[in-house]
């Protein structure tokens, strides 16, 4: 059976060697009293028991090496629960940069696209001016199809594409 104090763990520096013996006596029984698994016979373990439920503060030694106790076991849980939010905070940020990272791989791919679009107009203006390819604009010249800022473009009325007879 394990010693009562080894659930203390770390925080065992804060006892004496003294208070360390009397907790692995009494812990467990002070544990049953608590939750009611043991009922207190003595008028001394009734008082006891009061402390433990917090109706009484303590007076004696060992009611107060137990409050030391319940100390130690919120220290710990408090830090338990401090070191779980972090390793939680550990798992957004790994998963934040997944998606930055995936982000910044279509980001890449995009500037490629882009590089690729403009290496094949400069091609194709190159092969314009070389007369090898005559291609008829389907666009409106004058406003590059967008039938002008307001939709007014007078050489194509608007619709942006390029009139039969200009
Ligand atoms: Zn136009």
């Amino acid at each position: 059976m394990k010693n009562y104090s080894e659930k203390l763990k770390d925080q065992i520096i804060f006892f004496t060697r003294e208070e360390i013996e009397w907790i692995n006596k009494y812990g467990d029984w002070c544990d049953h009293l608590a939750q009611r698994k043991v009922l207190p016979k003595t008028e001394a373990q009734r008082r006891f028991v009061c402390v433990i439920n917090h109706q009484l503060e303590p007076k004696f030694s060992h009611e107060f090496i137990w409050r030391k106790v319940e100390k130690a076991l919120s220290n710990i849980s408090n830090i338990e629960s401090y070191i779980s939010e972090i390793k939680n905070n550990e798992k957004i940020i790994d998963s934040n940069n997944q998606v930055i990272k995936s982000l910044k791989k279509q980001l890449s791919e995009f500037e490629d696209i882009e590089k690729e679009k403009k290496r094949l107009e400069l091609v194709r203006q190159m092969n314009n001016q070389s007369g090898l390819v005559q291609e008829k604009s389907i666009f409106c010249i004058l406003c590059g199809g967008d039938g002008g800022a307001t939709g007014n473009c007078p050489r194509c009325g608007g619709n942006g594409m390029e009139p039969d007879n200009p």
